[in-house]
């Protein structure tokens, strides 16, 4: 899961990393008032879930009180797009006293799983450009696990600062580690970093993900989703209890496992076609909860057919037939649908398919569902 910037920034704030004073600001009409009790110059950044905001007209320095008012209105309600998350609605802005930048920094910490470790990441080329220093001189990010023999100050000491910075950056190295081990983050970033001309170490931005599977226990980092950025699908299926990812294709899928999913998802390729998503309605579902997946399956707008394809073990093939059969008579649906069921009570099942009156595409065996969706 993903936070804003102004969210993210107020974690660091609990954890003692120093960030510019700011105001949310959520109304146009709020706007005035909003700066005329702030300083300028200041900053407006566009609170949407994406980076390279800065690139995308999303984050602007105002020298006086003019521009910050004309900013503010331009970025709050804007469309923004951002290479690194397409168009995206501006719905909040956060209007921030700037700062006397000296240096830009880029610092962060990564989940690295195949090491099993926390990975710092930090680089004295920071900003808006760090992922072309990446490119052309990555002699100059400096990449460092987390273990027992990890010392910060050695590594804090090649990006070449003296001792008074360096000490204020390794404070922020652990605040940022614990808070990643406490909240369960994935990636922690600051980019950029910045040592102001004032010799002070401060955090601009502010990236945090978070682990899913562990946000059952935090209840603080969950009230901080914002619903507006999630994609709607998803929205849904996490609401009831689907593993769903939306994707691109028009071939609708519906599986029970994940396993499975995945190798429908190919079948789907070998026919010449895309998968429109990724869905898992597990192995216990009930025929209701087949239904509420198929209708959030049939929402997306884009599709061509749905290709079901079910190994009855614990979901029997008479409860997924009866929730799909269901779903098809209260939407009303035109597009070809394929069933592929195979294991306990197939029979049932398919009785239940061939006497609803509806048209399916019943078909034996993948090979066979191959050639049935090539023809789409
Ligand atoms: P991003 O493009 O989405 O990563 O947004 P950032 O929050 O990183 O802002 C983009 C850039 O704006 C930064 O790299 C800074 O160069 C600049 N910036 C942000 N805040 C200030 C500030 O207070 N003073 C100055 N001079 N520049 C700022
Ligand atoms: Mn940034």
């Amino acid at each position: 899961m993903k936070i804003h910037e102004y969210q993210a920034k107020e974690l660091f704030k609990q954890y003692g990393i120093k960030v510019p004073e700011s105001v949310l600001c959520e109304k146009k009409e709020d706007i005035e008032q909003i700066i005329k009790n702030f300083s300028v110059p200041c900053v407006i950044k566009a609170q949407v879930h994406s980076g390279a905001r800065g690139k995308a007209g999303g984050v602007k320095i105002a020298k006086d009180y003019q521009n910050a008012l004309k900013y503010a209105d331009e970025i709050l309600g804007m469309e923004l797009v951002s290479s690194q998350a397409g168009a995206k609605k501006v719905n909040k802005i956060l209007i921030e006293q700037a700062v006397d930048i000296d240096k830009e920094l880029y610092l962060s910490l990564t989940f690295d799983r195949a090491n099993e470790a926390i990975s710092l990441i930090i680089s004295s080329n920071g900003g808006m450009d760090i992922e072309e220093t990446a490119k052309t001189s990555p002699e100059k990010i400096y990449t460092e696990l987390i273990k027992d023999n990890f010392n910060p100050l050695e590594t804090v000491k090649k990006i070449g600062f003296n001792d008074s910075i360096n000490g204020q950056i390794i404070n922020i190295i652990n605040s940022l580690y614990t808070l990643a081990k406490e909240k369960d983050a994935l990636l922690v970033e600051i980019n950029p970093l910045v040592v102001t001309k004032q010799g002070e170490v401060i955090a601009l931005d502010a990236k945090i993900n978070f682990d899913d599977n562990a946000l059952f226990r935090h209840d603080d980092i969950l009230a901080l989703k914002d619903e507006a950025e999630e994609n709607p699908y998803e929205l849904q299926a996490q609401k009831d209890g689907l593993n769903y990812i939306k994707l691109d294709g028009t071939i609708g899928c519906m599986v029970n496992g994940a396993g499975l999913a995945m190798a429908t998802m190919d079948i789907i390729r070998l026919a010449g076609k895309n998968a429109a998503n990724f869905l898992d309605v597990g192995g216990g579902a009930s025929s209701e909860k087949i239904e509420k997946a198929f209708k959030l399956l049939i929402s997306d707008k884009n599709l061509e057919a749905v290709f079901i394809n079910i190994f009855g073990g614990i979901l029997r093939c008479d409860f997924l037939a009866q929730g799909v059969k269901n779903a098809i008579q209260s939407l009303n649906i035109n597009i070809p649908v394929i069933v592929r069921m195979e294991g306990t009570n197939k029979q049932e099942g398919a009785d239940i398919l061939n006497h609803s009156g509806l048209k399916f595409t019943v078909v034996n065996d993948l090979n066979e569902a191959i050639e049935v969706i090539k023809k789409i």
